[in-house]
This record gives structure tokens, C-alpha cells and sequence, in this order.
């Protein structure tokens, strides 16, 4: 069992972060914010595919506009993401943020900070101070060797953490990101250490889904394995429901997707010169064909009697195939052998039973 790291607990909107709340999966839009239509039918879909939160780009004062508009339209708390313009970011509150983004790298001027933060509380809107390590070069620091980098990202933290805290706003995320590895967990480890607000892990810029998927899991599944994180987005070149869908494999690998959160966890052998059917096409159709389930369940596909059997123990269901034949377990318990062409048939019935 992972134990998490303590953490105030910041509000964001009908969303907890931190404390003992489960870890909360997040995307961003990736369509004109202007084209409200289209906004609202991805953050939509981002909340069907498991999203918490959703966080939304404002670049001009048109986005605003449309941000308050979408913020009427969708039921999940949003975030307005927001650079350079101290103005987008009281605009995105007045309009109903439950949370902005706030880059230290490019909104630096106290007076404009104090502005921001006062329409915060006023509003109740939580903000995140995300430091990126690109925004901190962009200071023509890019001589400062790696392991520097890191330390003047944790500096720079510390520095806007402080014009927050003097002003006495606590309702603070932070995040700390690179596209290095080794460097988001080596800064995440030290904003554990320094501060109690909650964190949100991303690695950004990470590629495209086959590399992101990679690159993410050993970054944001090093940190969460010790207890880092408390929010999470995985920034891929792709749909953001792809986004979402590895960051929910990442926490559901760790057994630390939301308890209550359903989904299916779907164990496949990897098949070797025992398996008498070809596992993959058949695990590829037992995902195909699965329902929507209202309740976290674990599936096993197994190849043979090898380890077929303790894999069943585990799971709610199991299929343990044969030639041209399978046993199907529920619970550990083997409760049927059917035909090949039976087994989506019978899962399905057995889902439903379940
Ligand atoms: S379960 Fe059987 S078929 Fe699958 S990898 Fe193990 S030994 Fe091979």
C-alpha cells in the first residue's frame, strides 16, 4: 500500500486536492476555447473518460468571454490556464474558474500577483503556481548546467510561493515541470519536501502517445510510488482523451485509481508456445466488447493452466483458455467451460451478473 504524502486540502470547485482525497486525473482542451460548441463536447468527453477537472487555455480576452459561457455549460469544475496577462486571470475568475494557472515564469510583477490573488479569494477560486522549466530558461538561464536548473526552478517556487503566503492565500497546487525524467522527479522530490500544498505531476512536452505513455509512466509512477502527487496530467502530441486514458492506466498499475472510480483493470498473459488461441486477439475483443461497468472490476485473460488459475484467484472474472475451449472463473472460482466462440458471449453474462 502506498502511503501518500500529507497535504493541505485545497478546493477546486466541488473537487478536493491533497490531503487524503483520492488522486485526481486532469486534461486540457485542445480545441479554439471561442468555439464554445466544441469545448464543451471535449471537456465532455474528458469526463466521461474519467476527468475530475478540466483545464482550459485563455490567451485573449474573446477566451475569457468563452470561458465564462462554457464554465455554464458543463458540470465539471474548470481551470483557466493562463500566462502573461494578469488580466486573463481575473477575467477566467470573475468568469467562474474553480482554479487557474499561473506560470511564475511570465506573470512576475508583485502588484499584478496581489490583484490576482485578492480576486482569487474573493471568489474562492484555488490557484496552481506551475514553474516550467522551459518558462524559467526563457530567463536566459539557458547556460545553467541541469542539476542548477533544478535548483533555480525550486528558487523560483519559493520566491512566488511566498507573495501568496504573505498575502495569506493558501489555496495553492504546485507543479514543477520538464521534459527531462529524471529532472521532474528530481524537483517534484524537493517541492515535496519544502512545501505541504498538493502537487500536480505532469511531464510536459512528452511526445507523442507512444513515447508520452512511456516517458510519463516512469516519471509520474516513480513520484506517486513515494507518495508524490496529488493531481495528475500527462501532456501527450494527441486527442487529450488519450491523455487521459494513460494517466488513468498509471494510477489504476499503482492500485491508486479512485476506489469508487469504475473501471476495469484488464490482466492479459503475454502468451507464449503453451497458449493454444492467440491471447491478444482475444484479450483485443474482451475490451471491445466490454460495457460500461458502474463499479471497479479486474479481468483476466489467461493463455493455459500455468498461471491461469492464481491470476482467476484475483480477479472478479477470468478466462482460462484451452484449445478451442475456455474456463471461465468468477471470484476465483471456476464456474463454467465454454466453446471458443462462446466466451464474449458468456463474459458479457457474467458481467452483468456481477
Ligand atoms: S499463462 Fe500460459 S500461455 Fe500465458 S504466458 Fe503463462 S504459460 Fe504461457
Amino acid at each position: 500500500m502506498i502511503k501518500r504524502r500529507k497535504t493541505i486540502a485545497v478546493r477546486a470547485g466541488a473537487v478536493k486536492i491533497g490531503s487524503s482525497s483520492p488522486i485526481v486525473v486532469q486534461s486540457m482542451t485542445k480545441v479554439p476555447t471561442v468555439d464554445i460548441a466544441r469545448c464543451v463536447r471535449q471537456v465532455n468527453h474528458l469526463v466521461c473518460a474519467g476527468c475530475r477537472l478540466v483545464r482550459i487555455a485563455v490567451p485573449t480576452r474573446a477566451d475569457t468571454a468563452a470561458f465564462a459561457k462554457i464554465v455554464q455549460k458543463v458540470t465539471v469544475p474548470l481551470i483557466a490556464d493562463v500566462h502573461f496577462s494578469p488580466n486573463r486571470a481575473i477575467e477566467a475568475i470573475e468568469a467562474g474558474a474553480a482554479k487557474i494557472r499561473l506560470n511564475p515564469g511570465n506573470i512576475k510583477d508583485t502588484k499584478s500577483i496581489h490583484r490576482i490573488i485578492d480576486a482569487a479569494k474573493m471568489h474562492k477560486t484555488a490557484i496552481r503556481i506551475g514553474v516550467n522549466e522551459a518558462s524559467i530558461r526563457n530567463l536566459k538561464t539557458q547556460d545553467v548546467p541541469a542539476k542548477k536548473r533544478t535548483a533555480l526552478m525550486l528558487k523560483e517556487m519559493k520566491k512566488y510561493v511566498a507573495l501568496f503566503e504573505k498575502r495569506s492565500f493558501t489555496q495553492l497546487v504546485l507543479s514543477a515541470k520538464s521534459s527531462d525524467c529524471q529532472r521532474t522527479i528530481e524537483i517534484n522530490r524537493l517541492i515535496a519536501q519544502t512545501f505541504d500544498y498538493p502537487i500536480h505531476l505532469g511531464l510536459t512536452h512528452a511526445g507523442l502517445p507512444e513515447d508520452a505513455q512511456i516517458s510519463s509512466a516512469i516519471t509520474l509512477g516513480a513520484l506517486l510510488a513515494e507518495g508524490i502527487g496529488d493531481t495528475i496530467r500527462v501532456s501527450a502530441a494527441a486527442d487529450p482523451l488519450v491523455e487521459t486514458q494513460i494517466a488513468k492506466q498509471i494510477l489504476i498499475a499503482l492500485g491508486m485509481y479512485g476506489p469508487a472510480e469504475p473501471h476495469i483493470e484488464l490482466i492479459v498473459c503475454p502468451s507464449c508456445a503453451r497458449a493454444q488461441v492467440d491471447i491478444a486477439r482475444l484479450a483485443r475483443r474482451v475490451k471491445k466488447n466490454l460495457p460500461d461497468i458502474n463499479k471497479p472490476l479486474r479481468i483476466a485473460v489467461m493463455g493455459c493452466i500455468v498461471n491461469g488459475p492464481g491470476e482467476a484467484a484475483d480477479a472478479d472474472l477470468a478466462i482460462c483458455a484451452a484449445k478451442k475451449k475456455a474456463y471461465v472463473y468468477r471470484k476465483g472460482r471456476r464456474i463454467t467451460i465454454v466453446s471458443e466462440s462462446r466466451i464474449i458471449p458468456e463474459l458479457l453474462k457474467q458481467l452483468k451478473n456481477l
